[in-house]
């Protein structure tokens, strides 16, 4: 049958038209196992990165196989860098030309921070003849979602003589792991009249840590003590050091496949270690001869809680990498950083919402992000008319595109839900006083900020794509 001919306005269309394109659609094979692969090596970055100092840890093993040196070894001859700051915060640096520092870097950048939930400073009680700890959440979670599922404890605890004793427990086969009750149904009748917000309260996110009286003889605090004992035995600690620790609760277990055709990757913690781990990957597989500019991946904490603190990106850590980078190859002066963070353009690598079909009202399908039709590009985020956001110029979101669409990156643009839904921040804003361009680009997520938020295989792939042309062309 002879092909039907188009009509002007199909022809029309298909000159003026932008159009949404599936990820999935008319791949070839090559591309669809480069999909897969991918996402094997993040999902098994995601398991041994559970925490900010955790990410760091795994950054810097794996940007030493890619050849990266800790700047604080480095020499004047050394191009590629890993910076760390404190444990918690850092950054990947490839320095093709010292001399050009001053021009400006291309910076990528991505929070390693994610929402939890913190064991309190005296964490641990009694009641009922159960040992319990107190904690105290961490970023903009539903409380509900964290009870009755198993959870990890992993963080660091510094006792006063200065050691630091790693805490990594509820991961392994056969570990233990902890868990926040939950009130059963038949006896909920109060609890249903409560609002979502408060239907666990935060007080009431206590973990469960054993029963066992010390010697099997009841008492006053002879669970407590039984089990300060057993931490005492274990980690060589006592009450008081639980002041300088930092204990996160995390969904015990490792990332998942989901869906039948595995189309999708399962795990806590995506915002925004997706990002971190896509842009981090994207400046080890690049080559050097691909790139123009010195380019930058930087890993910033305490976002989601206002990237306050000296690792968040509202603090001077940017102009400390940079300027840290100058004096290695003994090319700054106060004046050269102020003009090399001027002249530098900022990726703010952060997830966004995809549309959920179950959610649907709250989104605007034109500008929504849809799962599995690529990177988010998003020119401005905010609240209530663009409040407190970075919105990005128009020159550089052209830019930004012309480089997606050189590498044939499938990009859409994105809004954090409908007009006066909602809204939400990222760090562009910070990083934008230095006087450089910012836009944020990231990946969709379904479920964000709960213990198991989804992304899609293709996203991942395009968006990895993506931090690629950012370094390459911009
Ligand atoms: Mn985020
Ligand atoms: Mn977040």
């Amino acid at each position: 049958m002879a092909k039907e001919k188009k009509s002007e306005l199909e022809k029309l269309g298909e000159k003026l038209l932008f159009k949404k394109k599936n990820g999935w659609e008319d791949i070839p094979k090559k591309e669809f196992d480069e999909i897969m692969t991918l996402s094997e090596d993040y999902k098994k970055f995601l398991d041994v990165s559970k925490t900010e100092r955790e990410t760091m840890v795994t950054a810097e093993y794996l940007s030493k196989k890619f050849g990266f040196v800790n700047i604080k070894k480095a020499k004047k001859t050394d191009k590629k860098l890993f910076l760390s700051y404190d444990g918690v915060c850092g950054a990947l640096a490839v320095i093709k030309d010292p001399k050009k520092l001053k021009e400006g870097l291309l910076i990528n950048g991505a929070h390693i921070d994610v929402p939890r939930i913190d064991l309190k400073q005296f964490p641990l009680y009694e009641s009922e003849d159960m040992g319990y700890m107190k904690t105290h959440y961490y970023g903009g979670i539903k409380k509900y979602q964290w009870v009755t599922r198993p959870l990890a404890l992993h963080g660091v605890i510094v006792t006063e003589s200065g050691k630091s004793i790693n805490v990594n427990i509820g991961e392994k086969p056969g570990d233990f792991v902890f868990t926040i009750n939950d009130i059963l149904p038949h006896l909920a009748q109060d609890q249903y009249k409560k609002t979502p917000a408060t239907v666990v309260e935060g007080e009431q996110l206590n973990i469960l840590v054993g029963s066992i009286p010390y010697k099997f003889k009841t008492g006053k605090d002879a669970i407590k003590l039984a089990i300060l004992d057993h931490l005492n035995r274990e980690y060589g600690i006592k009450e008081e050091d639980f002041v300088s620790a930092e204990l996160q609760l995390v969904p015990a277990g490792g990332a998942k496949d989901v869906g039948f055709d595995r189309s999708f990757v399962g795990a806590h913690g995506q915002d925004d270690r997706i990002c971190a781990y896509l842009g981090m990957k994207a400046i080890f597989d690049i080559k050097e001869s691909e790139i123009n500019k010195n380019v930058m991946m930087v890993f910033f904490d305490k976002e989601e809680i206002g990237s306050a603190g000296n690792a968040g990106a509202d603090s001077n850590i940017v102009e400390r990498m940079v300027n840290d980078i100058m004096q290695l190859y003994g090319v700054g002066d106060y004046n050269a950083l102020i003009k090399a963070l001027e002249n530098s353009k900022l990726l703010s690598s952060d997830v966004n919402a995809g549309i959920d079909p179950e959610w649907k009202s709250v989104f605007e399908p034109m500008n929504a992000a849809k799962m599995g039709y690529g990177v988010c590009l998003t020119k401005f985020t905010g609240s209530g008319g663009k409040g407190g956001s970075n919105e990005a110029h128009a020159e550089f979101v052209a830019d930004i595109r012309k480089a997606f669409n050189r590498d044939k990156v499938l990009w859409q643009t994105t809004e954090l839900g409908k007009v006066d839904q909602g809204g939400g921040g990222t760090i562009a804003k910070y990083l934008a006083k230095y006087g450089m361009d910012v836009v944020d680009c990231g990946t969709a997520l379904l479920s964000m900020h709960s213990p198991f938020e989804v992304a899609s295989k293709a996203d991942i792939y395009h968006t990895y794509k993506a931090y690629k042309a950012f370094y390459k062309y911009l």
